[in-house]
C-alpha cells in the first residue's frame, strides 16, 4: 500500500478510550493523527482498572504517574440489599485468595485522562487535531476524515473512539441495538469517618447497584444507579440530606458520610454493534459497547478492544484498514464483548425484576460463587482476565487427577 501520509491511522475522539489508541499505536510504530477535545476536567467519576488493564497502561508509560493517585482494590464484596423475598448472603472476594495483592486501582477520571494526555503530547508520532470530526467519506482504499476546520486526513484505517453516538460507526454503515433502562447513576465522591481498608462494596437494591469503590485516604467513590426519578431527587438534596441518605444506605459502615462538590447524573443503556469493524473503520471504548456500571467493566474491556486492535495491526502493516484485518479484530472482540455485555445486563435485569424465577437465580448463583472457595477463585481470575479463570480450573483439575 501507499506510503507516508497514506500509512497514517486515523484516530477519533479523546476520551480514555482513544487517547490509549493512540498511544498503543504510536508504540508500534504507526503515524496517528488523533481528532478531539481536550478531555473534559469536569468528569468527577472514577473508574476502577483491574490489573491486566493496568499491564497496558505500564507498557504506554503512564501508570508511574498515576499510581499514587490511586487506591489499590483488595476485597470486593456483594451485598443482596434488597427486600425480597429470596435474598443472597454477602459474597465477599478478597484478591490475596488467588494470590494477588489487589484486583486493580481505582483513579479519578481526571487523573487518568491528564496522565494519558500528557503521554500523548510527548509522542511526536502523534499528531493531535484539537477539533471534531464533521464528516467521513470511506473509500475501498483509504478513509478520510473532514475536520471542523475544513480540513481532510486521510488514513487506511480510522479508529472510532468517539463515544456512545458514535459518527464514525454511523459513517461505517454499522447497525446497533440499543436498550435504554428506567435508570440513572448518580456519582458523587465523599469523605468517610472510619477507614475503607480498600474494600469495595456493591450493595444490589431493585433499583440497581449502590457500589462504594476506595479513594486514597478516608475517601471512596460512589455509582448509585437509581430510577430517574429518584437521580433528581436526590440530586436537589443538600450536602448534609444528602450524606445522611448514603449513611444510611450503607448502614454507617464507614461511618459519618460528608459529600463532596460536584455530583453527577448518567443515563444508563446498552448498546452492541451489529460487528466490530467495516469500511476502514474498528470501533473501540463505548463506540463498540455501552452497558450498565456494574462490576467495573467498560473502560477494562475499552482497553481489551485495543490491545487486540493494536495486534491487529501489527499483524497487518502494510493495510491495517483492509478486510482481512478488520475481519480478524471482529472476530477477536466478539466473544469478549458479547459474554462480557450478556452478564452484566443479565445481572442488571435479574435485580430489576420482581420476578420470582429471576430472583432465585440471581442469589442461586451468588450463593454457590460466595460458598466454595474454588469457584470463587474461578470467577475472580476470570473477572481480572477473561479465559484465565477457566484455564487455571482446568490444570488444577488435571493436577487433581494426576495425584
Ligand atoms: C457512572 C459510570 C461509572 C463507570 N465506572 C467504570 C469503572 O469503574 N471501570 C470501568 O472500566 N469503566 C467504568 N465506566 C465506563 C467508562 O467510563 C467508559 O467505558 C469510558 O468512559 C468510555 O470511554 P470512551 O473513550 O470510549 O468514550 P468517551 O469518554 O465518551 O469519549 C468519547 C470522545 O469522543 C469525542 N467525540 C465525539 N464525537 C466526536 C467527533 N465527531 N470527532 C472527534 N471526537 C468526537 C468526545 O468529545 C469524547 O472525547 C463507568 C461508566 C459510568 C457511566
Amino acid at each position: 500500500m501507499g506510503t507516508g501520509q497514506d500509512e497514517r491511522i486515523i484516530v477519533a475522539g479523546t476520551g480514555p478510550t482513544g487517547l490509549i489508541a493512540a498511544l498503543g499505536l504510536a508504540v508500534i510504530g504507526m503515524p496517528v493523527t488523533l481528532v478531539g477535545p481536550a478531555a473534559s476536567r469536569e468528569d468527577r467519576r472514577t473508574t476502577a482498572l483491574m490489573t491486566p488493564a493496568l499491564a497496558e497502561l505500564d507498557k504506554l508509560g503512564v501508570l508511574a504517574d498515576l499510581a499514587p493517585r490511586t487506591a489499590p482494590l483488595k476485597v470486593m464484596r456483594i451485598v443482596d440489599a434488597t427486600r425480597r423475598l429470596i435474598r443472597s448472603p454477602v459474597v465477599t472476594f478478597r484478591a490475596a485468595e488467588i494470590g494477588e495483592d489487589h484486583f486493580g486501582l481505582n483513579m479519578p477520571n481526571r487523573e487518568l485522562n491528564a496522565a494519558l494526555e500528557a503521554a500523548v503530547a510527548r509522542r511526536p508520532a502523534i499528531d493531535w487535531q484539537h477539533d471534531l470530526v464533521a464528516g467521513w467519506v470511506t473509500g475501498s482504499d483509504k478513509v478520510t476524515a473532514r475536520l471542523g476546520d475544513g480540513t481532510t486526513v486521510e488514513g487506511l484505517l480510522a479508529v472510532a473512539a468517539d463515544g456512545r453516538l458514535s459518527p464514525a460507526r454511523e459513517a461505517a454503515g454499522i447497525r446497533t441495538s440499543v436498550r435504554s433502562y428506567p435508570q440513572a447513576a448518580l456519582v458523587l465522591n465523599f469523605e468517610h469517618d472510619r477507614g475503607h481498608g480498600f474494600i469495595s462494596t456493591e450493595f444490589h437494591t431493585e433499583t440497581g447497584p449502590f457500589t462504594q469503590v476506595p479513594l486514597p485516604g478516608n475517601r471512596s467513590s460512589l455509582v448509585w444507579v437509581v430510577k430517574p426519578k429518584t437521580a433528581e431527587e436526590l440530586m436537589a438534596l443538600d450536602d448534609a440530606s444528602l450524606s445522611i441518605r448514603i449513611e444510611e444506605q450503607m448502614q454507617s459502615m464507614l461511618g459519618r458520610i460528608a459529600v463532596e462538590p460536584g455530583r453527577q447524573v448518567y443515563p444508563l443503556g446498552a448498546t452492541l454493534p451489529a460487528r466490530f469493524a467495516r469500511n476502514r473503520i474498528a470501533l473501540v471504548g463505548e463506540a463498540a459497547h455501552v452497558f450498565p456500571p456494574i462490576g467495573a467493566q467498560g473502560l477494562n474491556l475499552g482497553i481489551r478492544d485495543v490491545r487486540d486492535l493494536v495486534a491487529t495491526v501489527a499483524e497487518n502493516r502494510s493495510d491495517p484498514g483492509a478486510d482481512k484485518a478488520l475481519a480478524a479484530y471482529d472476530g477477536k472482540r466478539r466473544p469478549d464483548v458479547l459474554a462480557r455485555a450478556g452478564a452484566v445486563n443479565l445481572l442488571n435485569l435479574s435485580l430489576l425484576s420482581d420476578m420470582l424465577p429471576a430472583q432465585l437465580a440471581r442469589s442461586a448463583g451468588l450463593g454457590i460463587v460466595g460458598g466454595l472457595a474454588p469457584l470463587r477463585a474461578l470467577f475472580m481470575r476470570e473477572g481480572l482476565q477473561p479465559g484465565s479463570g477457566f484455564a487455571r480450573a482446568l490444570t488444577d483439575l488435571r493436577e487433581q487427577i494426576r495425584r
